[in-house]
Order: structure tokens, then C-alpha cells, then sequence
């Protein structure tokens, strides 16, 4: 006799914190409903879902070994320990996991696969469920508007977009709103691309393969990402998109992704005795390390600024000799060496100001605490994501922008002095506005909440009888 059993997802995030941190959120939202989970992770990468399988018990998790790749630097399993320029060598690796991914489907007699939902960079994941008869969706840890510049940029190579003018503009007549880029603006792997190269190839390939796909989820909401929602994509191709963001994180809201360094608490009180709106919180994500020099103007221009600030940095930045003791002495910044509580900070009332590489998890995290970003976008989606919230969406106000370019001491501390005093006009209330946007987005009923059942009933629709 036939019996009826939940459908069975497969999960397959891509190891980079940026990524993985919203899709293990997804992940939990999905453990909610009705489905029977697997999700697919290499060993060394298995610690970060502790936090999420401690709260979701009933997902299952398939390891399996990271493929060897003699240009990768051993034992290297997350996006983090990598030098930028072995990026596209990552990725490539990855894709040789379908070998081993298609035996363990196929072995699935008792509880067949019914789809496989993974990260845009996995986009190999389509012909895979292809080639055992089921739907793939791609999941978007970037805004709408970074997915869709990424995707027709990679569309139009082969044709070089090379040019020695990094002023050079480019546009994107099939995106509807989409501002027009300077080239020095667009980083991505598409700048590496070489043509004829195999893994060049094998990384355009791999991404055009998400046009294909069922659809996107994609870590963003309708009120903020609405101008390229309405008409979502047609003309580049993209099928359906899922605006199911900002994900919550699981643990409620403290940190994400990271052993933190410092407790919550300990930071919490420290800012306890600033006015609301008065602190600047600083942070560049958690791949990219200021250079000294970078480093070391901003910090002068901290000081000479005059403003309070807490900035969060990888351990191995340098900053310049005595500047912590002396802002620790006048009790002006605090300074986080590590791992910090991102999501408490920028919920703090105390926290107006979010200097940002624009980061899509930061931008969503500001959002939400409806904090103003000033926008320092250094490397990947985040010139898009600045120009986006400077231009589209008006909740941002540009500081500067490069992984190496140096701005000038005085103007940076002018920038950041002159953005705090607009206080109360009119870029301080529209992230106001935007956080109470979130808030509604993500309640019951809200545009995100009915987004995500209605990707979840996709699923449901996949009913298995064994
Ligand atoms: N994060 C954190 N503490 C840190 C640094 C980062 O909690 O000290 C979190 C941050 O809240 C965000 C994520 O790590 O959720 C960083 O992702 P984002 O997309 O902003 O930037 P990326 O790290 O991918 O450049």
C-alpha cells in the first residue's frame, strides 16, 4: 500500500560566510515546514551548522570530502582562507561534487530526492537535477540587482569587457532602473574571465546554468527591491524570484556565523550611555582586511572626527601605533579585534551610522535596525549594492569606495562628521521607514512571510508516494 512521506530537499550552501550565514537561516525557516531536509557540506565546513542543527535536530547532513584541486591551496574548505585570486579556482572545485552528489541521490531508494535548492554559485546543481528528473532552486545571498549585473555580465562574455579606461561606462538595458556603472565599479569574476581558459569557462558556464533553474530565492523584500521585482527580469531570463528577506537569524538576533569575541552584553553597556543615533558602527564584512595604509587614515580620521565608533576588524589588521590607547582613554571608540555582535550592535539605539562595504547581509542588518549606511563597497556585488542604496533606494550616503585607494584624512573624517549631522532630514528617515518596511515585510501576513510559503507550497506540490 501506497503511504504518503514528507518531499526531501536537498540543501547545498556555498561555503563563504556571506553565503551560508542566510541560507542556513533559510535552512531553519524551512525546517518549520513539512519537509524532510538533507543539507550538503564538506567536513571541515560541519561546525558552522551546529547552531542550526542544535535548533532543527530533524535535518540531516550529508559530508562530503572536498575535492582535491592541485591549485588550491590544502585544506582550504571555506571562501575565507583564500587569496581573491583563487576565487574562480573555488568555485570550480566545487562543481566536482556532482559525481559523488549523483551516487548519493541515486542511492536514495527509501527516501527519493524530490529537489535540490543551492547557493547562485552552485549553478551546476541544474544539470544535475536534470539528469535525475527533478526541480533545482537557486538561492541569491545578493539583492536582486547584484544577481541580475552579475548574470548579465557573465552573459555577454565571451565579448571582452576589458577596457584600460576604468571610468568606462556600462549599462544595462535589460535591467529596468538599473543606474550606469563605471567599470571600475564591477569586480567580479567576470574580470578574471579569460576566454578558452577551462575553468573561466567552467565558472561562466556554472552560473549561465541558473537561468535554467525553477527560480531564486533571493535574501531580499518587496518594498526595497520592488522597481526589479515588478517585472522580475524577463528580459535577462530569469524565471520566477522569491523575495523572502531579510532572513532572521536563528539564535534570535545576537550574532551570525562566528565564535564572537566579545560578548553582546559587554558591548551592549558600553554603548548604554550614548544618545540614540549618536555611534558609528565600523565594519568591512568578513573576507576583506583594510590595508595599513587604509587602516591608518581611517583611523586618524576617527580621531579627528570626533565622533563615537565602534569598529569591528579582522584580527590581522594593523592599526596605527597608540591609537588604541588613546581612544580607549577618552572612552571614544571600542574597538573589536574578531568577531563581533553585529545584529545586537546595530539594533542598539545608541547606533545611527553603519560605515559598510555594503556587504547584501550587512546592507540587511542596517536596514532592519533602520541605521544609515555610509558605504565603503570594496570588492564583489557591494559597488552595486552602494550605488543601489545611495541612488535607488535613498537610505545611504557614499563615504568612499576601492579595496586600495586611500582617501585623504580630513575629507574622510568631513564625509563622516557631515553625514552624522544630517540627523533628523531626510536619508535618516527614510532607513527609519525602511526598518519599520522590514518589520512589516517579515510579520505574519507580511510580503516575505506569504513569499516563503508560497515557495514552500512549490514543494508541497512534489508530494512523493513510495
Ligand atoms: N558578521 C558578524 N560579525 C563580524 C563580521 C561579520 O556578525 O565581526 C556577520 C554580519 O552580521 C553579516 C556577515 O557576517 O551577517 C557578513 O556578511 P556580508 O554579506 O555583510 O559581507 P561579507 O562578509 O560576505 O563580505
Amino acid at each position: 500500500e501506497k503511504h504518503r512521506q514528507p518531499p526531501h530537499i536537498i540543501l547545498i550552501p556555498f561555503p563563504a560566510q556571506g553565503h551560508i550565514i542566510p541560507f542556513l537561516d533559510f535552512s531553519h525557516h524551512l525546517a518549520l515546514q513539512n519537509l524532510s531536509l538533507t543539507i550538503v557540506v564538506t567536513p571541515s565546513n560541519l561546525p558552522l551548522l551546529s547552531p542550526l542543527l542544535s535548533k532543527s535536530p530533524s535535518i540531516q547532513t550529508l559530508s562530503l570530502p572536498f575535492p582535491s584541486s592541485p591549485h588550491l591551496p590544502p585544506g582550504v574548505e571555506n571562501s575565507k582562507d583564500l587569496p581573491p585570486s583563487s576565487f574562480g579556482l573555488f568555485i570550480h572545485a566545487l562543481s566536482n561534487l556532482y559525481s559523488p552528489l549523483l551516487s548519493w541521490i541515486r542511492s536514495q531508494t527509501d527516501r527519493p530526492v524530490s529537489a535540490i535548492v543551492s547557493d547562485f554559485f552552485l549553478g551546476w546543481t541544474q544539470p544535475l537535477a536534470k539528469e535525475v528528473g527533478i526541480p533545482r532552486f537557486a538561492f541569491s545571498s545578493s539583492g536582486v540587482l547584484g544577481t541580475a549585473v552579475l548574470h548579465s555580465l557573465l552573459r555577454r562574455l565571451p565579448q571582452r569587457l576589458d577596457s584600460t579606461d576604468d571610468s568606462y561606462p556600462i549599462s544595462f538595458p535589460e535591467i529596468p532602473g538599473s543606474p550606469v556603472y563605471f567599470w571600475r565599479q564591477l569586480t567580479f569574476l567576470y574580470r578574471s574571465y579569460m576566454e578558452g581558459d577551462p575553468v573561466s569557462e567552467a565558472v561562466r558556464q556554472s552560473f549561465l546554468w541558473n537561468f535554467e533553474s525553477s527560480g531564486f530565492v533571493s535574501n531580499t523584500f518587496k518594498a526595497l527591491d520592488r522597481v526589479y521585482l515588478e517585472k522580475p527580469l524577463e528580459d535577462l531570463g530569469f524565471r520566477k524570484i522569491w523575495a523572502v528577506g531579510p532572513l532572521t537569524p536563528i539564535d534570535g538576533g545576537i550574532s551570525r556565523g562566528g565564535v564572537m569575541s566579545v560578548s553582546a552584553s559587554e558591548v551592549m553597556l558600553w554603548l548604554d550611555r550614548f544618545d540614540e543615533g549618536s555611534v558609528v558602527y565600523i565594519s568591512f564584512g568578513s573576507q576583506a582586511v583594510l590595508p595599513p595604509m587604509q587602516a591608518t587614515v581611517l583611523a586618524a580620521a576617527l580621531e579627528k572626527s570626533g565622533l563615537h565608533f565602534v569598529w569591528a576588524m579582522r584580527d590581522s589588521t594593523t592599526l596605527p601605533e597608540g591609537f588604541e590607547e588613546r581612544i580607549a582613554n577618552v572612552k571614544r571608540g571600542m574597538i573589536i579585534k574578531g568577531w563581533a555582535p553585529q545584529v545586537a550592535i546595530l539594533s542598539h539605539h545608541a547606533v545611527g551610522w553603519f560605515l559598510t562595504h555594503c556587504g547584501w547581509n550587512s546592507v540587511l542588518e542596517a536596514l532592519t535596525a533602520g541605521v544609515v549606511m555610509l558605504t565603503w563597497p570594496m570588492a564583489a556585488d557591494q559597488f552595486v549594492n552602494a550605488r543601489f542604496l545611495v541612488e535607488v533606494a535613498g537610505v545611504a550616503v557614499p563615504a568612499w569606495e576601492g579595496s586600495s585607494e586611500v582617501p585623504r584624512e580630513d575629507e574622510l573624517a568631513n564625509i563622516m562628521k557631515e553625514a552624522v549631522t544630517l540627523k533628523g532630514t531626510e536619508v535618516r528617515n527614510r532607513a527609519k521607514e525602511m526598518g519599520r518596511k522590514v518589520a512589516e515585510a517579515v510579520s505574519e501576513g507580511g510580503s516575505s512571510y506569504q513569499e516563503l510559503e508560497g515557495f514552500v507550497q512549490e514543494f508541497l506540490k512534489l508530494e512523493v508516494n513510495v
